[in-house]
């Protein structure tokens, strides 16, 4: 079952000690926050305070570990804190931080997790961004493979393939909630080589790593003294980092990840894939257009207030988000119902590309007729540039159209549309409309 409510922390939550890489202490306070807040990180250490948010698109280097930077402010070794508050659902915290890294504690989630359950966590009864994975996506870069399918539940299928002679393949297959990541992952260290030591040492890595932090794996054995905490910690820890990693998104993702012999890079790099889609997908465009429910949505009705057209040839359902006058959003569910899959190939129901366009001419509309010394007047199809369908749209789909103005005059206007499906881009085109007074 996935957690779809966002949730906080009960209370504050203070850990400290020190970085694995800068090797500096740095002391940590986790403070409840209110919906939509998101997590971030706020350097109190330094004089403006700066705030850096845990989302892929402020990820500066992924170099053995996870650094969000902003500016030259930068917060390192993100992911196992990142990684903890996912598998606790809470996507609302802000985290006091006075140094340039999270502590590194014990090289694992455990105590993270110890914290949380003290306090516990607070369902705040307002929906979780969630984004599902549709249709497969992968990327390949020398070994690593990393493929995301659809899946009901997140999971994740992770292999990695050391040439070690004590560490191997391992390979290990999980659902991913709360309880899973309590009992199976928490507790899995971060390792290295006894070899690598002095070479990431000298790149100014691992400056406070050391066998209270890290499973240090020699030539042929373990290091730490204590031994392993189970006997596939590594390939747990690996699944601990990409829970991390995902977290970047700053939506819940329900797929199924299979990662072969993969890290940071990579896994970075298919977030911001995704998150290009999650972005033009009904969800993903309300928050990022920070769209409130209420606010802007223009339902039906007052688009035909707005439009001439009528149905059946009114072909904007909503209008999910408007920005002044450089762009708008809207949407249309195309069913089987619509009256041209009567007539337009009915044994394999294909919507009409002709249609598409003139969907997103309709919403052009909207946009031109929106500014006051347009009103009254009617928006007439004058040109049509740079025209591509690129996908079929057929019945199920939902059409999420957005359009960007080029140039809008009291007698002239240019904008550019494109329609996607599913964050897929189907249709695309640049109208040019001459507005007529009636
Ligand atoms: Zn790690």
């Amino acid at each position: 079952m996935m957690i779809t409510e966002q949730h906080t922390l009960n209370a504050e939550i203070e850990l400290s000690g020190i970085g694995l890489h800068t090797g500096k202490f740095a002391k940590i306070i986790l403070k409840p926050a209110p919906p939509n807040t998101g997590v971030k990180f706020i350097r109190v250490d330094l004089a403006e305070k700066p705030c850096i948010e845990a989302l892929v698109t402020n990820v500066i280097d992924v170099e053995r570990e996870v650094i969000l930077g902003k500016n030259d402010v930068k917060i390192h070794t993100v992911e196992h804190l990142l990684a903890t508050l996912s598998a606790f659902s809470i996507d609302n915290v802000i985290i006091e931080i006075d140094g340039p890294e999270v502590p590194i504690l014990d090289g694992s989630a455990k105590l993270i997790v110890e914290a949380i359950k003290k306090v516990g966590v607070k369902n705040q009864y307002k929906p979780r961004k969630i984004f599902r994975i549709k249709e497969p996506m992968s990327i390949t870069k020398d070994e690593t493979l990393l493929i995301l399918l659809p899946s009901a539940v997140p999971k994740i299928t992770c292999t990695i393939n050391f040439k070690h002679k004590i560490l191997g393949a391992q390979h290990l297959t999980l659902p991913i909630n709360q309880e899973v990541f309590v009992n199976e992952l928490a507790a899995a260290r971060t390792f290295g080589f006894e070899k690598e030591v002095e070479y990431l040492r000298s790149r100014g890595l691992i400056k406070g790593g050391s066998l209270e932090n890290a499973i240090v794996i020699g030539e042929d054995k373990i290091l730490n003294p204590e031994g392993l905490r189970y006997p596939d910690e590594f390939v747990r820890h690996k699944m601990l980092d990409l829970i991390g990693d995902f977290s970047l998104l700053g939506a819940q993702l329900c797929a199924h990840i299979i990662a072969i012999r993969s890290g940071h890079e990579a896994n970075v790099s298919i977030v911001n894939k995704v998150l290009q889609l999650y972005k033009r997908t009904y969800s993903g465009m309300k928050s990022f257009l920070n769209i409130n429910e209420n606010d802007d949505m223009l339902d039906i009705r007052r688009i035909m207030e707005v439009l001439p057209h009528r149905y059946p040839m009114l072909l904007v359902d909503r209008i999910i988000g408007i920005e002044g006058e450089r762009r708008i959003v809207g949407l249309k569910n195309v069913t089987i119902n619509e009256d041209f899959f009567n007539g337009h190939w009915p044994g394999a129901p294909v919507m009409p590309g002709v249609l598409i366009i003139e969907a997103l001419a309709q919403l052009s509309g909207v946009m031109l007729l929106r500014k006051s010394e347009n009103l009254g007047k009617l928006p007439y199809f004058m040109g049509l540039d740079n025209v591509k369908w690129r996908y079929p749209v057929t019945p199920g789909d939902q059409l999420i159209m957005e359009v960007e103005t080029l140039k809008i005059g009291t007698r002239r206007g240019s904008l550019k549309g494109c329609a996607y499906v599913e964050g897929k881009l189907v249709c695309e085109a640049e109208f040019k409309f001459s507005l007529i007074r009636d």
